[in-house]
């Protein structure tokens, strides 16, 4: 009882920090979290700024979404929506996609609505000319403050009365851009949060997609709270009814991903076949006090004493990629997804980690499906197989969909 009420409050706790409203105590530093690795953090953002557009791909920068019409492979059709037009870019799947949320007191969301276009967390089509989409930084380097204010905003709207733009990130929205991008399918993941209520995305989901008869095209997924002792009961229930992956966000459900607590989670994972996407790393635009958790050295026990377990890192450890590669090139368990990775970090795991353990996921809604198409499109020009494992052959083998 006591442990569903801490679990709750640090829940709402790491929902409200999304917008920085709350600040938790305790000491800023200690051994899991140490001042050189915050200052880590300053510097890889500053070189990554300073170091844009000089790389392999020169400057990448788009007059938002709609501007990757200037890349080859892309058109605007009548409509204006940006569609994928090279007929020989394989069909991909998107190991990482979410839909609207609406947790604790926000009212549900019609996931069934469809709408003229999608709000983007960064909705960079919303000005014409569009927001200026860099594909050569980490991609939340392009949020500038009044976007980051709003996506702060939203991320309160959430847990509160509701938010416009998660009403919509539908299935139909979703199923559309997916058609203009050929994308075939994608995993949808979950979080749970452990709060005392308004807490089922899970559930929620798992039923949308249900009635809309979504299935296959959009893949089931889960997620449980660390700690739960039940976790393990409720992911064999969820398996039993078709989920194919769990998500586990160490900095918003705040947890160690190496911490004995978790144990029995991952342990139930390998026995039912179980790939688990970890949120993966720094992202750089969270509140301080959630970073301590992302840091990849926490992440190696987790992966080495659980090698049953296939584990997706989500943004191939999105600010602190660099210690992401050495631990991929370890441990044969251990795939990137490529979600957020500019175009030539991206050219650095294809060389480095190899092509056979990354994984295309986008993080719908945050962004367009093609923001990270578009630069898997880029890198793997002229090498037909290395695009194909990237856009879909790894994500059929890690699904056994091959
Ligand atoms: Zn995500």
């Amino acid at each position: 009882m006591k442990r569903r009420h801490f679990l709750g409050l640090a829940g709402l706790a790491s929902l409200a920090g999304i917008g920085g409203y709350f600040v938790f105590g305790g000491d800023r530093f200690s051994a899991r979290y140490t001042e050189e690795e915050a200052e880590a953090l300053v510097a890889q953002k500053a070189r990554e700024a300073a170091q844009s557009g000089s790389g392999p791909y020169g400057a990448q920068i788009y007059d938002g979404y709609r501007g990757l019409a200037a890349l080859p492979w892309y058109e605007l059709n009548t409509q204006g929506r940006l569609v994928l037009v090279d007929e020989s870019v394989p069909a991909a799947i998107d190991v990482h996609a979410h839909l609207g949320m609406n947790m604790l007191f926000a009212p549900d969301l019609d996931l069934s609505a469809e709408s003229e276009r999608v709000e983007y967390m960064l909705d960079c089509d919303a000005t014409d000319p569009g927001c200026p989409l860099d594909l050569d930084v980490y991609i939340n380097a392009n949020f500038s403050e009044a976007a980051l204010r709003r996506l702060q905003l939203m991320s309160l709207a959430q847990i509160l009365h509701g938010s416009g733009a998660a009403a919509t990130h539908t299935i139909p929205n979703l199923l559309a851009e997916m058609d203009d991008c050929r994308v075939e399918k994608a995993q949808i993941l979950p979080i749970a949060w452990g709060l005392p209520f308004g807490d089922a995305l899970t559930e929620n989901w798992m039923k949308a997609i249900h009635s809309a008869e979504a299935e296959p095209r959009l893949l089931r997924g889960g997620s449980v709270v660390p700690g739960d002792p039940d976790a393990p009961e409720k992911l064999r229930a969820l398996v039993a009814q078709g989920i194919r992956m769990i998500k586990l966000h160490p900095t918003m459900q705040r947890f160690y991903p190496d911490d004995p607590v978790m144990s029995p989670i991952y342990e139930t994972c390998g026995e039912l076949n179980l790939p688990i996407l970890f949120h993966g790393g720094r992202a750089g635009i969270e509140p301080e006090f959630s970073h301590k958790y992302a840091l990849m050295r926490h992440y190696e026990g987790a992966i080495r004493d659980f090698p049953k377990v296939q584990f997706v890192m989500g943004h191939a450890g999105a600010r602190d990629v660099d210690q992401a590669i050495p631990l991929a090139q370890k441990y044969a368990n251990l795939w990137l997804g490529v979600h957020g990775q500019g175009v030539t970090k991206l050219d650095q795991l294809v060389r480095e980690v190899g092509s056979d353990k990354l994984l295309y996921g986008t993080d719908w809604p945050f962004y367009h499906l093609a923001a990270t198409q578009a630069k898997v499109l880029m890198v793997t020009e002229g090498k037909t197989e290395v695009r194909y494992a990237i856009l879909r052959g790894n994500a059929e083998r890690l699904f056994g969909f091959a």
